[in-house]
Order: structure tokens, then C-alpha cells, then sequence
């Protein structure tokens, strides 16, 4: 509703959350950048044991091991980093619990405060933190100082499986370009596939982000075909010296 009492700006009961919105964004780039890992880490890697071999079950296993060991450590990654920011989140939200039921006056100045300063007037910024206050004065707090909503926290374990299961589909495909074609036509094709790949997971993820999107693409393929070269070129000499 808006500040002059009218009922004109109300809000149609379907529409998304944007901080919703948001979070779901944060995923899906999250989920991205996994792919986006998985593909570069696996074709290095698979790049690398095929210059050296011709043995497919040599590539297989160095695939197969290189897959496991990258979605673990991504995972775990990502759970301790989870767990660190949400173990902070709440010792903020408890803070703030304790502050709103010892000093509930300061509290209500402080949030009046924060929309003063966001442009109201004293009275108007007033009135808004004593209605959120009334409504839900524990939330409202969370929302405005702390920026966090807290029936949305983030879980460790969802951002560990998924991160761990984006890193697998993304390593999923040099992984099968590399083994499915004649020997010969091996790294071309997984050269090919993987650049096609990261052209289009770095496109998605600078079109959620916002930015250029041309540069942001550059950038990924260029790391993707470096990776690739500097561990063929390894594979290469381990090959020919027979290591
Ligand atoms: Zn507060």
C-alpha cells in the first residue's frame, strides 16, 4: 500500500519475492560455475592421460577418479562455507533476538532510524518501523539491518549436493567425448565439445550476472583451452618418455 493510505499499489498475490528471486539466481549461477568446474578439471585431466595413452580404461579410470575426487571437494567446500556464513547468520538473528526483548525502544529508534535514512520523513519513517514493529518486529529487524530473511537461511547440505552434482554433469561430458569417438578423433573432439560447453555455461552464467556477456565468455573458453593444452602438452612428454 502506499504511503497516502491508498489501496491502488497493492500487490498481486502470485508475484515472486524478488529477494526470492535473487536467491534462486544465486543458485542457478552457483550451479553453473559448478558445470563450469567440472568440464575444465575433467578435460584437463582426460586431455592429459590421452596424449600420453591410448588405453581407454587408462582414461576412463584417471575420468572416473578425477569426477569423484572434484565433487567431493567440492561439496565439502561448500558445506564449511555454508556452515561458517550460516553459523554467523544466526548468532546475528539471536543478537538481535536478545537486543528486541531487552531494549525494545532502542530497538524501535533504530528502525525508524534505518528508514530515515533511506529517505522518509521522521514522522513517516516512524510510523513505518512502529507498523513493521507491531507486525513482526523480529523479522522486520533481520530484513532492514541485517539484510537476511530468516526463514531462508541457506542449508550446508543442498548447497553440498548440488554444487557436488552441477561439478558431476559438468565432468560427465569430456569425460564421454573423450571416450566415445575413434582414437584418433579423441582430443579434437573433446577440444571441440568442451569450448562448445563453455562458451554456452559462460554465456548463461554473464546473463545472470548482468555483465558483458562477450568478454565473460572469452574469458572461460581461453582458461578451458589453456587447461587443455598445458596437459596435453604434459601428457605429451610423459608419453614419449615413457613415464
Ligand atoms: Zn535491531
Amino acid at each position: 500500500m502506499s504511503v497516502d493510505g491508498s489501496a491502488a499499489g497493492e500487490p498481486h498475490p502470485h508475484e515472486p519475492h524478488t529477494e526470492g528471486l535473487a536467491s534462486r539466481l544465486n543458485w542457478l549461477r552457483a550451479g553453473v560455475l559448478g558445470a563450469n568446474d567440472g568440464i575444465v578439471s575433467t578435460a584437463g585431466l582426460v586431455v592429459g592421460v590421452a596424449a600420453a595413452t591410448t588405453e581407454s580404461s587408462a582414461i576412463l579410470t584417471a575420468g572416473i577418479a578425477g569426477l569423484t575426487a572434484g565433487a567431493i571437494s567440492m561439496a565439502a567446500g561448500e558445506y564449511v562455507s555454508v556452515s561458517t556464513q550460516r553459523d554467523s547468520e544466526k548468532a546475528l538473528l539471536s543478537k538481535e533476538k536478545r537486543e528486541l526483548a531487552e531494549e525494545p525502544e532502542f530497538e524501535l529508534a533504530e528502525l525508524a532510524q534505518i528508514y530515515r535514512g533511506k529517505g522518509l520523513s521522521a514522522a513517516t519513517a516512524r510510523q513505518v518501523a512502529l507498523e513493521l514493529t507491531e507486525h513482526d518486529a523480529f523479522r522486520a529487524h533481520a530484513e532492514a539491518e541485517l539484510g537476511l530473511d530468516p526463514t531462508e537461511l541457506t542449508n550446508p547440505w543442498a548447497a553440498a549436493i548440488s554444487s557436488a552434482v552441477s561439478f558431476t554433469l559438468g565432468a560427465l561430458l569430456p569425460l564421454l567425448a573423450i571416450l566415445l569417438p575413434p582414437v584418433s578423433w579423441r582430443i579434437p573432439v573433446t577440444f571441440a565439445a568442451v569450448l562448445v560447453a563453455l562458451a554456452i555455461t559462460g554465456t548463461v552464467s554473464a546473463r545472470l550476472g548482468g555483465g558483458d556477456s562477450r568478454r565473460a565468455v572469452l574469458r572461460v573458453v581461453i582458461g578451458g583451452a589453456l587447461a587443455m593444452a598445458v596437459t596435453y602438452g604434459i601428457g605429451q612428454l610423459a608419453g614419449v618418455s615413457g613415464i
